[in-house]
């Protein structure tokens, strides 16, 4: 019998969402030897399921606090804005933008409290209250205030695909339930992990110096795996809806009181058919109602916040998605979350738009801990995988769902 390969790297990565890839990137550029391993297809989960949107704080100012959440997200928009223009790194120049910024509206006058919020938490990304002729059409006749959010919405599948495009070479399709052993002489230090090619079935060994999950809901049970405790994870789940049809553009939070009552993203399906992502409170409230009355809820919602919408037509349908944490009482994290045990990290970004801040710190452990290795086997080590399976960018939900319904019927269409 042939000696199982043995290649040595400094990271193991699990998980190829949006944190586990802008970690790989990081970490690469830093000059370390990195793998990343990914269970099914990139960004399934959250990501690939996320509106897109770069929040600069103002939904966590809602109080009139600066609030620790909107401490810790207010400088991730301008960080982004560089990336997506190519003008820092990563160069996401080839990621699809759904919209430039987002749009606050509400039925109560509030152009003052806006502006008070704005200047009170020291945002650096402020609504701007929008004369009538400036807003969006859809929005031109709401009785309230209407004001422009300098938040970017991005196109979560083709950040992924940038992203994954630049490191095709280290990523591999791994196959959890019967391709993956760890050896671990001792909870929490990984010494071997041993992974069977899916495809050839033939094995091999990764020696790495450092293994990182990143794997969103998949950390608790690879934290188990590896006798890790699972209490430092937290799910909190979402039912999400989907309107789909002839709709106006439209990325946009209603809010209302000190909440955000819905969050519009707008995108085309494959069939150029418009698609409204809607969550918000609605999708928070929602995760109790089956879908059929989630979609009234909604429709009932739209038609109360947006008088002018026309849904004629218009086919809906729900996906309910949990959001992976690090534990806080069920609460939303303040920030980003890293924690450390023997050689394995485990990291949880809470937003989409932490991910940066989150690869910054997975970085720093690593150069706490570990220093780049000197000699550069980069070929050599890629010659391992060369016939290894890569994983593809997941689906976003509107293009998997088959039942979709009209509100007047709630019958599938
Ligand atoms: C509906 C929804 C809307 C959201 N909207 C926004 C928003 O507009 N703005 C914002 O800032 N944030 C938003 N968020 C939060 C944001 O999407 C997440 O914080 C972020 O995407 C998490 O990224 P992640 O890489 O940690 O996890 P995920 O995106 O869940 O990725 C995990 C990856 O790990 C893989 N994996 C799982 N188990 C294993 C394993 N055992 N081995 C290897 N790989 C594994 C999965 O297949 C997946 O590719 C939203 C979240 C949800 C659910």
């Amino acid at each position: 019998m042939s000696a199982i390969e043995r290649v040595e790297v400094d990271a193991v990565i699990f998980g190829g969402g949006a944190a586990g890839l802008w970690s790989l990137d990081a970490l690469h550029r830093a000059g370390y030897r990195v793998l990343l391993l990914e269970a099914g297809d990139l960004g399934s989960g959250q990501t690939i399921t996320s509106q897109g949107i770069i929040h600069g704080g103002l939904k966590y100012t809602l109080t009139g606090l600066l609030t620790p959440s909107a401490q810790a997200i207010r400088t991730m928009p301008g960080r982004w804005r560089r990336c997506l223009a190519g003008e820092d790194e990563p160069d996401l120049s080839r990621t699809r933008l759904r919209a430039h910024y987002c749009h606050l509206w509400r039925s109560k006058s509030f152009r003052s409290r806006l502006a008070m919020i704005g200047a009170r938490a020291g945002l650096q990304v402020a609504p701007v209250p929008l004369d009538p002729e400036e807003r969006p059409a859809v929005l031109r006749d709401c009785p309230g205030t209407v004001a422009r959010l300098d938040e970017q919405v991005i196109e979560p599948a083709s950040f992924v695909e940038d992203l994954a495009n630049r490191h095709r070479a280290r990523l591999l399709q791994i196959d959890c339930a019967n391709g993956l052993e760890f050896v671990t002489p001792s909870a929490g230090q990984v010494e071997l992990v041993r992974l069977i090619n899916p495809e050839s079935g033939d094995a091999i060994d990764l020696a790495p110096r450092c293994v990182i999950l990143l794997a969103g809901g998949g950390n608790a049970p690879m934290r188990e795996q590896i006798g890790l405790n699972t209490e430092r994870t937290q799910r909190r789940p979402l039912h999400m809806v989907l309107a789909r049809g002839s709709l106006p553009t439209l990325n946009a939070h209603c809010v209302d009181g000190t909440s955000t009552r819905l969050t519009i993203t707008t995108t085309r399906d494959a069939n150029g058919r418009d698609i409204w992502q809607i969550g918000g409170q609605i999708a928070e409230r929602g995760v109790n109602l089956e879908p059929e009355a989630l979609v009234r809820e909604t429709a009932r919602e739209l038609r109360e916040t947006l008088p002018e919408l026309n849904l004629t037509g218009t086919q809906w349908a729900t996906y309910r998605v949990d959001r992976a944490e690090s534990a806080a009482r069920g609460k939303r994290p303040d920030s980003i979350s890293v924690v450390e045990d023997g050689n394995v990290l485990t990291g949880w970004p809470t937003k989409l738009a932490l991910v940066p801040m989150l690869a910054d710190e997975v970085l720093q452990r690593m150069r706490d801990r570990v220093a780049p290795a000197e000699d550069d086997r980069t070929a050599a080590r890629h010659a391992h995988f060369e016939d290894w399976p890569r994983p593809r960018v997941a689906l976003p939900p509107w293009e998997t769902i088959s039942t979709w319904i009209t509100v007047d019927s709630a019958e599938p269409v």
